[in-house]
């Protein structure tokens, strides 16, 4: 029997206690033979790949796939280094949209320009009427202008005010465009759901994308509900895609919040809260499948929004605010790991952690064992003694060294340099025995996993300053962070994230090794292919594929 495929004359990392070999065969999707096993086999396919190196396929396990390919089809202000080039930019996509419809803009940050916000009289006229809605690149804030927020009712919303959220005034008490947290409801109430179709175009786009950059996992972080779905539908999309073949990475969704319902009175037998069909984290196969609920516990760092113990740095009095009441969101935390969710939960702040922890540990003591790994996404401050509680409770944090690169000089301004030294820790989560996964975010930052893992071991901000320097990766720390970690955070350790006997055969063949480069050359090896499932699913100089 002829087998599929046999890669030779590598460098093949299995990121297991085998090391390293030089062959890997594969066949039906699987890996089944290395290093001598695999060139004793006859193949279809064997190709020498020339001293390149091989990793198991990247696993980022949290980034949001459709809002990500919405940036790539919605105007992208991330580039401006102005308020007028905001506007210019603006201006320059009203002259092909018709009057009266809607101009969507994403990657807006007003650390880029200045720490500003665009006026709204400037962005209306910028628009020549028509309504603008700028989502922040932080996901947890937006701007309007004068006609949006006419069509959206911020006006009238702004007298009554606003739970979890809020509508930012200026010195004369008149809206100036800026919706935070729960605030941005208000648009989205007009605006969702997003057509199936755009949403289905806007994964084929960001899965495209993945691939091209040694991606072969990614978890959406949020789908289908809250301020961050875009259509209650959203899991058809996916079903879809996948269904026409153009879902290019494995994909593991996590429903937001507030889809999970309760069903029966509280305390019958037989109450539960989930979807009304009893579904549960863990369906699915290893295409598509339904990851941990998304709870948003707090807010932002950049957005003050995170709620924190001490107060902001830069805002004396302000210790950021919860998504709603601290109990509400708790107890339903609670009946949804009861009813048979993982939990993934947003904080950022170290009193939102607390929260999490408090979580994660109440269910642990009622005996509930989740169906994968519960989890704290960000902790863009823990304080040293939370180390310890986050993993008696079973948690990790799941964390993005990226930011530390674009924002930590913000991060700075905003926290004070003690809480700096305790913010998106890498190493130290792995010294208190927790797994770890380094993520994107993306699109909140750009995702290529390489540049990813490079901010893991720098840990340098625009500016220059080493950003809590005792939480720097190795490199084998921190491909361990892409590969075997994330495997066993998303449920599926020894089954991805290494090249094993058994395992699904998805790799990423790089152009140089990792480890034999700089710490700051790392991000600029580039990616040579991409498999999934035996298949090469990018491959533009047909190292794979003939
Ligand atoms: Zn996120």
């Amino acid at each position: 029997m002829n087998i599929d495929l046999i890669l030779r004359g590598g460098r093949i990392h299995t990121m297991s206690a085998v090391g390293t070999t030089d062959a890997v065969a594969i066949h039906d999707g699987r890996i089944i033979a290395l290093g001598e096993d695999a060139l004793r086999l006859d193949a279809r396919v064997t190709r020498d790949i020339r001293g390149k190196t091989v990793l198991p396929g990247f696993i980022d396990a949290h980034a949001h796939s459709v809002w990500f390919g919405l940036t790539l089809v919605e105007l992208d202000v991330a580039p401006a280094r102005s308020l007028d080039e905001i506007y210019a930019l603006v201006a320059e996509r009203a002259s092909d949209t018709p009057a009266g419809e809607w101009i969507v803009g994403a990657g807006f940050n007003q650390m880029s320009v200045g720490n500003r916000y665009p006026d709204p009289d400037r962005l209306t006229i910028a628009a020549g009427g028509r309504p603008v809605w700028l989502k922040h690149t932080s996901g947890h804030a937006c701007v309007l202008n004068r006609a949006a927020m006419s069509e959206t009712g911020v006006y009238e919303a702004a007298l009554r005010g606003v739970e979890g959220g809020r509508i930012v005034l200026d010195e004369r008490g008149e809206p100036t465009g800026l919706l935070e947290e729960q605030a941005m409801r208000l648009v989205q109430d007009v605006m969702l759901p997003y057509p199936l179709a755009r949403i289905e175009e806007a994964l084929e786009a960001a899965t495209a994308h993945y691939v091209s950059e040694g991606l072969t996992s990614v978890t959406d972080a949020g789908i289908g509900g809250g301020w961050i779905g875009h259509s209650p539908q959203e899991f058809s999309a996916y079903q879809n895609v996948l269904a026409r073949g153009s879902l290019r990475t494995r994909q593991q969704v996590m429903p937001e919040s507030s889809t999970l319902a309760r069903h029966g009175e509280p305390g019958a037998t037989g109450s539960f809260v989930g979807f009304n069909t009893g579904v549960r984290s863990g369906l699915g196969d290893d295409r598509l499948q339904l990851g941990p609920a998304k709870f948003f516990l707090d807010g932002s760092i950049l957005g003050a929004t995170a709620r924190m113990t001490e107060e902001y740095h830069h805002c004396a009095g302000s210790h950021g605010y919860y998504q709603g009441n601290r109990d509400d969101i708790r107890g339903h935390a609670l009946d949804a790991g009861r009813g048979g969710w993982a939990l993934a939960m947003h904080a950022v702040g170290d009193e939102a952690v607390d929260l999490a922890i408090d979580i994660a540990h109440t269910l642990r003591a009622e005996g509930i064992t989740p169906p994968m790994p519960h989890r704290v996404e960000h902790g863009g401050v823990v304080r040293p003694e939370q180390l310890t509680e986050l993993a008696e409770a079973g948690l990790t944090v799941i964390g993005q060294p990226r930011f530390l690169t674009l924002y930590g000089d913000g991060f700075r301004e905003f926290i004070g340099d003690d809480r700096a030294e305790w913010s998106f820790r890498s190493k130290s989560l792995l010294d208190a025995g927790m797994s770890l996964a380094l993520t994107s975010d993306r699109p909140v930052a750009p995702g290529a996993p390489l540049s990813v893992i490079e901010s893991s071991m720098l840990r340098r901000t625009e500016s220059g300053h080493l950003y809590g320097a005792h939480e720097r990766l190795t490199i084998d720390e921190a491909l361990a962070a892409y590969t075997t970690g994330p495997a066993k955070v998303t449920g599926w350790a020894g089954r991805k994230g290494v090249i094993a006997v058994g395992a699904l055969a998805d790799l990423a063949v790089l152009g140089a090794d990792p480890r034999d480069v700089l710490p700051e050359e790392v991000s600029d090896i580039p990616v040579a292919a991409t498999v999934l499932g035996g298949e090469a699913v990018y491959d533009p100089e047909g190292v794979i594929a003939v």
